[in-house]
């Protein structure tokens, strides 16, 4: 936790958090730069990425000049790029004008671009002089508004208020919307303390700590379980192999065995990935594929076996190609698993069909079936995290991640899934994607990977029927 400790460089502030919010409201340029340059200072020795926003009220020139008084070297900073400097319009103008939504686009590709540079985070001087009076409420709600993002950021500010320019009311905004003010009173620098916006921010920096703590808990874990499971798995595969030997019994043993490894190799790979999209670490690998053409391939792969559940299983398109940009691999998945969830929930003689309708912009896939259907008041909660339509019966063994994993898998598509049910009657699940396609790449690469795999997958998804 303490890594995430700055060193402000202000005295009576000490160490603060990243997503620290500071203003000083300042009566002389002396006053500016005795509190902005050793702020700036520290966060130079603390492989920081600093940005200093100027305003008309001093020049890249002066603040370089302010600089050099205290650090022999600020040259040399600004060459590496570790600090730069830019005026105000920069950030915060587009179009003559205030622009909000530029401004919190600005601060996060800063941020973004310190932590790609290597930086430990952003560290930044805000001179708020251009400020017009009149300008002075809606600035406020903006400093308000991004007191929700600046915690979520290695990332820390200090606005620069001219105190003269402020009156009574404006000076309590400034406060309201700031960890730390620093005021001049009798020739002394003191700091007036958001109890309740630090508070806030500390809550939220642990909250964020225990998410990434149990993100990183939860990888590993599943990582750990993976490797003695695939050295039972491949143990239990040895085993089939040799089956010549085994009698009947101990053959539907072996069959349970492996039944169970790929269902545990189900779940954990669903945890994996669960985990990675929650820490935003998960990336598709999309191209141009041909959705119609890979869509009845996952259909047809899994026709036989559920046939072997007396279940037919049928595909029908509304045309015969559509080249769209996606991962395959995970279409498949997604496929697949509303695929398993439809025979799962379906009895024998029922009918599942998967259709594919080419609706222009959009391509929708449906997956139906005459199955035991899902109560309307539990249609809303089945795409959430472990929910399952009937816990206290259950009516089947599972974790509920399936199709909270879909949902997450179809948005990162930029897609949409819906449901449409009716007890005893049966489901439809209903998911829309866009039509991109990517320039200048080869159309069918993917086929011959995918398909070797697929039996394999099959069976890990189909694992808990
Ligand atoms: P699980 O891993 O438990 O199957 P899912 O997220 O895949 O979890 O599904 C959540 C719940 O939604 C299931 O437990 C089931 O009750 C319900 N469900 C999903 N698909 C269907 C379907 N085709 N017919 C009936 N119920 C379904």
């Amino acid at each position: 936790m303490d890594d995430s400790l700055r060193t402000s460089g202000i005295e009576n502030i000490g160490k603060i958090y990243w997503g620290t919010h500071i203003a000083q409201l300042y009566d002389s340029v002396e006053d500016f730069f005795n509190i902005s340059v050793p702020y700036i200072m520290s966060g130079l020795k603390s492989n920081e990425l600093c940005l200093w926003i100027y305003s008309q009220n001093t020049s890249f020139d002066e603040i370089i000049k302010f600089l050099e008084v205290h650090m022999v070297d600020v040259d040399s900073y600004v060459k590496s790029g570790q600090l730069i400097l830019i005026p105000y319009t920069e950030i915060y103008i587009e179009d003559d004008s205030f622009n909000e939504v530029r401004a919190n686009r600005q601060w996060k590709h800063y941020v973004e671009r310190a932590l790609k540079e290597g930086y430990d985070g952003l560290r930044s001087v805000a001179d708020t002089y251009w400020l017009e009076k009149s300008y002075y409420r809606t600035f406020e709600r903006y400093e308000n508004n991004i007191q929700k993002i600046i915690p979520e950021m290695n990332f820390i500010v200090l606005c620069l208020y001219d105190a003269s320019k402020s009156d009574t009311l404006q000076i309590a905004e400034i406060i309201k919307n700031h960890s730390y003010v620093i005021i001049k009173s009798d020739d002394k620098y003191e700091i007036v303390k958001n109890v309740e916006l630090l508070i806030k921010d500390r809550q939220l920096l642990q909250a964020h700590e225990y998410d990434r703590l149990k993100n990183e808990f939860m990888a590993n874990v599943s990582h750990e379980l993976r490797t003695p499971l695939n050295v039972i798995l491949g143990t239990v595969q040895l085993l089939e192999l040799k089956k010549t030997d085994v009698d009947i019994k101990e053959h539907k043993y072996i069959k349970i065995l492996k039944q169970n490894c790929y269902r545990l190799v189900r779940l954990i790979n669903n945890v994996i990935d669960i985990t990675k999209i929650d820490a935003d670490f998960y990336e598709i690998k999309k191209q141009n594929c041909d959705i119609v053409n890979l869509v009845e391939e996952i259909t047809v792969s899994v026709a036989e076996y559920a046939l072997s559940k007396e279940i037919t299983v049928v595909f029908d398109a509304d045309t015969k190609q559509k080249v769209i940009n996606c991962d395959p691999d995970q279409i498949e998945r997604i496929v697949l698993n509303l695929l398993s969830n439809a025979i799962k929930f379906t009895p024998a003689g029922g009918k599942i069909s998967v259709l594919v309708h080419d609706k222009g912009e959009k391509i929708e896939l449906i997956v139906k079936d005459n199955g035991i259907g899902i109560p309307k008041d539990k249609q809303k909660s089945i795409f959430k995290r472990f929910e399952q339509v009937d816990k206290s019966l259950s009516r089947h063994e599972g974790s509920g991640i399936g199709l909270s994993l879909v949902k997450a898998l179809v948005e990162k598509h930029d897609g949409n899934i819906a449901v449409n049910s009716e007890e005893n009657k049966g489901s439809e699940f209903i998911i829309g994607l866009p039509c991109n396609i990517q320039n200048s790449e080869s159309e069918e690469s993917w086929i011959v990977q995918s398909l070797l795999k697929r039996p394999e997958k099959i069976k890990i998804e189909f694992s808990d029927i």
